[in-house]
């Protein structure tokens, strides 16, 4: 007899199965479809021994100090900022586009201020955001727009900018001054030993058994459980009864190349002249020292794996009718970017997962995450990571 059966074994499972096992000291069996632990972020050695990401490159960052302690228990960090560039009228620029993707792509040595003054000439002012395109109009006009998200994300969605909820562009930022990097969360860090490793300390615990190669559907009736995490697609739960809910897949073509370095950044997106969205070289994510080099290319498809879910009303209001059933289900909680619909990153699926925790254990959040904790990696802030920006800097200790 279990006391959770548990329905995939990426961040949002795993988290969940860890802190009722380890910190309410119930009986958990996780099961998950494919042959191996830790969802998208499943990483491992390829046959040349490079360590790559299966799904595509997964960064960590974050501004939850909570996410980043809990997280912090299973796994050292490896200080690492990504870094992006796109290829655009033949050239490398950083994207997000700061000061000197403008001084570059233009052949111009403008300053902040000057850059400021190039943004409020060519924006299209919006008063309301309310799609994608509307996002980077606003920002940088339709130039900018055409040459760095029009296509992009029309190849990465299958859908005009127009079409999209404006949040989807608004992940990327423009700035006016020369920061390039990807993201400016105060926590930004790889797992030392990859993310496998992570979850396998997460999943290491007497009261924790793991099924793999194994669909929930198989097993369902022939296992006794009290309750159910149910973190695979909302819609596929429900045998699709309100109609499919649009995901959007990819295909991963990874290639080992026979050179130290295959590309001057960790990621080259391609906006325009390819039929796959960006390249990955994961020796600049996971700090490898090794002879050759793993990349991967991203082709977005429209079946396949669900990876993303669609940001638009018109999906808004199907998931609104899932979500109704969800709510009503006594024993069954949902969680996790598949089961909640929701285009989220992984701290905020880990902050989704501890607070359903919270919930079941009747604590808040905070509490949730520390309950019975093993024992946390000693960490030091250091303010300053010696770019300038102020950032806080982080160094493990263990
Ligand atoms: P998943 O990792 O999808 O786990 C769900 C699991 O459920 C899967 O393993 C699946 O096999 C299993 N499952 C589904 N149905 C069944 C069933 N019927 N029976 C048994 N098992 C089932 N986030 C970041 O923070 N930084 C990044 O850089 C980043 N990069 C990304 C790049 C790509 C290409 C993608 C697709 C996502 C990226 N993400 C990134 C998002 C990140 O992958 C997710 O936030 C996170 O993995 C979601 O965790 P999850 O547990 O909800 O879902
Ligand atoms: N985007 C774009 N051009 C770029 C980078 C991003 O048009 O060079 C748009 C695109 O719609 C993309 C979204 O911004 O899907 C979010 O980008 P992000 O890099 O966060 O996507 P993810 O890593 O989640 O695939």
């Amino acid at each position: 007899m279990f006391d959770y059966l548990i329905v995939g074994a990426g961040f949002a499972g795993s988290v969940l199965a860890e802190r009722l096992a380890n910190g309410s000291g119930k009986k958990v069996l996780i099961c998950d479809k494919r042959p191996h632990i830790a969802g998208n972020a499943y990483d491992y050695y390829n046959d040349d021994g490079i360590l790559i990401h299966k799904y595509g490159p997964h960064i960590f960052h974050t501004n939850s100090a909570d996410v980043f302690e809990y997280l912090g228990r299973f796994t050292e960090w490896r200080e690492y900022q990504h870094r992006v560039l796109a290829s655009v009228d033949g050239m490398l620029v950083p994207i997000p586009i700061n000061l000197d993707t403008i001084n570059k792509l233009y052949g111009l040595n403008l300053n902040a201020h000057e850059v400021q003054d190039f943004f409020d000439k060519v924006r299209e002012k919006r008063e309301t955001l309310r799609t994608s395109e509307d996002v980077v109009l606003n920002a940088v006009g339709k130039e900018l727009y055409e040459k760095f998200f029009k296509n992009y994300t029309r190849k990465q969605w299958g859908l005009d900018p127009s079409e999209l909820d404006a949040s989807v562009t608004a992940r990327v930022p423009t700035r006016t001054n020369r920061d390039d990097r990807y993201f400016t969360d105060i926590f930004q860090a790889m797992p030392k030993h990859g993310y496998t490793r992570m979850f396998e300390k997460m999943l290491d615990s007497p009261n924790i058994k793991i099924m793999l190669n194994c669909d929930y559907r198989e097993i369902v009736k022939e296992i006794d459980f009290r309750e159910m995490v149910y973190t695979g697609p909302v819609d596929s739960f429900f045998n699709h009864c309100y109609g499919k809910l649009p995901y959007r897949s990819l295909e991963f073509k990874h290639e080992t190349h026979d050179t130290e370095v295959f590309q001057s950044a960790p990621v080259v997106n391609y906006p325009n002249d390819q039929a796959y969205t960006r390249i990955t070289e994961f020796k600049y994510l996971t700090g490898q020292t090794h002879k050759k080099t793993g990349v991967v290319y991203e082709y977005p498809q429209a079946e396949g794996d669900p990876y993303y879910p669609i940001p638009r009303q018109e999906n808004a209001t199907i998931y609104a009718k899932y979500k109704a059933l969800a709510d009503i289900q006594t024993n069954v909680h949902f969680v996790g970017r598949l089961a909640t619909y929701k285009y989220y990153n992984m701290d905020q699926i880990v902050a989704q997962a501890l607070t359903q925790y919270g919930k079941i254990a009747g604590m808040k959040r905070k509490e949730a995450g520390t309950l019975k904790a093993k024992t946390a990696s000693p960490m030091v802030y250091q303010n300053g990571n010696g770019n300038g920006n102020g950032n806080k800097s982080l160094t493990a200790l263990s």
